[in-house]
């Protein structure tokens, strides 16, 4: 390949995502999200091409005054609006804060017990991802099905027998907030500490629609702040302990981060002011359609998990597509129709049928941010219908969603701006 034609193919197809997945687009990936037209801005700037390693005001560098003081404020912002005694902004990822935060609590030999798969429980939680590479040993808490929880009664027996350093609660699939009070109070009568994983949720606990589980017992919550926190790609960590704060905060540069992406920083702040503003209108909006969503679905004959218990109280539905053929194939079709979703297992699957399992994730907090409502949801879920009930050939089907979705490319719940700010901000 010629540099011209690298150069051609780099524009053209940067522009036709922006528009494919900006305008035209249904998008339900429940990890996803959009920054403000001003979050975006903030982003841009010069402190992408620095560095700043160590802490503020003691940083190995020259040149850091700016980023000293915006990390210093941002940091105290959040802590405030959540009520921990500090956050770290330095974790590049979830997956960087979680490991911050597992290392200093353990180390090769020791024991973390966890949310078992079924109740939702992130890669990095398990022996086959961040755990395993610190070498602490992954234990499962039991699952209840009934609830589609951690079943609590048989959670405090494990613990108490097998005396953990720390127990994980959160995850990536969960309909129900985890069990916090209870595990928290098991654990910590062992000696050992809660960490809350909140990478999904940490929007709707900033909106106050979800428990905040520094306030039912949690040391720490990690997050990511890209997911219903609409921010820039990156992790936080929040702390209600006091000592773990300093520790992590000692060790995470330089045992995890070197170069922190200082250009994260003023973008997070920027969601935050955004958040404290809109964010209870945005969370809540997010929730009422998560649960519409749901229902529109189960209406036009889909088996949507956890009826008995409302659908759902996060940003999430999980949908059984077996009787549409699986996972993979529906996922595959929607997309077609220019609906985009994840194929997920649901709890009665073997982890060996990842790659084509029951399920159907789908998360509303992006198109919620595009203003969408319950009569939007209905529309998805006809959508959806005619594509793997009905049997309609997803490129007709395909056609009407790109008009659907032009009516929804302004971001709410933000200070200013709409896609078009947006596109010439990246051009
Ligand atoms: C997404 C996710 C992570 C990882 O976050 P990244 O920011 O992608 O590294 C960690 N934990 C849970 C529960 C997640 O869903």
């Amino acid at each position: 390949m010629t540099p011209e034609e690298l150069l051609d193919l780099v524009l053209s197809r940067t522009r036709d995502q922006n528009r494919w997945r900006l305008r035209e687009t249904i998008n339900l990936i429940a990890s996803e999200n959009v920054m403000s037209p001003l979050a975006l801005k903030a982003y841009t700037s010069d402190f992408m091409h620095r560095y700043a390693e160590g802490k503020p005001f003691k940083r190995y560098y020259q040149g850091t005054r700016y980023i000293d003081e915006l990390e210093v404020a941002t940091s105290e912002y959040i802590a405030g609006a959540l009520g921990a005694v500090g956050v770290e902004l330095r974790a590049t990822s979830g997956t960087i804060a979680n490991a911050a935060v597992f290392r200093v609590l353990g180390g090769p030999g020791d024991k973390a017990v966890i949310a078992p798969v079924q109740a939702g429980a992130h890669v990095s939680h398990t022996k086959f991802g961040t755990l395993g590479a610190l070498g602490i040993e992954q234990v499962d808490l039991p699952y209840d099905e009934e609830n589609m929880n951690v079943d609590v009664d048989k959670a405090v027996k494990i613990i108490e027998e097998v005396k953990p350093k720390f127990a994980v609660l959160g995850g990536s699939v969960y309909l129900f907030p985890h069990p916090v009070r209870e595990i928290a109070e098991a654990v910590h009568s062992v000696g050992g500490k809660l960490v809350y994983d909140a990478a999904h949720v940490f929007g709707l606990i900033y909106g106050g629609a979800w428990r905040n589980p520094l306030e039912h017992g949690a040391d720490a919550m990690t997050a990511s702040t890209h997911k219903t926190f609409p921010g820039p790609q990156g992790g936080l960590i929040a702390f209600t302990d006091k000592d773990l704060y300093k520790r992590v905060s000692k060790t995470i540069f330089p045992w995890f981060v070197s170069n922190h992406h200082l250009h994260r920083i003023p973008a997070t702040a920027i969601t935050a002011i955004e958040m404290t503003i809109y964010g209870k209108e945005y969370a809540e909006n997010t929730v009422s359609n998560a649960r519409a969503l749901a229902e529109e679905l189960a209406a036009q004959g889909f088996k949507v998990l956890g009826e008995h218990l409302g659908y759902t109280k996060s940003h999430q539905v999980l949908v059984d597509v077996r009787e549409q053929g699986g996972g993979a194939k529906a996922a595959k079709l929607l997309e077609e129709a220019n609906i985009i979703v994840n194929k997920n297992l649901l709890p009665w699957d073997p982890p060996s049928a990842v790659k084509d399992p029951s399920g159907l994730r789908l998360g509303v907090q992006e198109m919620t941010r595009f203003g969408m409502g319950r009569d939007e949801m209905k529309a998805i879920a006809e959508f959806m219908a005619r594509v793997l009930i009905k049997g309609e050939d997803p490129g007709k089907v395909r056609r009407e969603v790109a008009e659907f979705r032009s009516e929804f490319t302004k971001v709410h719940y933000a200070l200013e701006g709409d896609v078009e700010t947006i596109l010439d901000m990246v051009h």
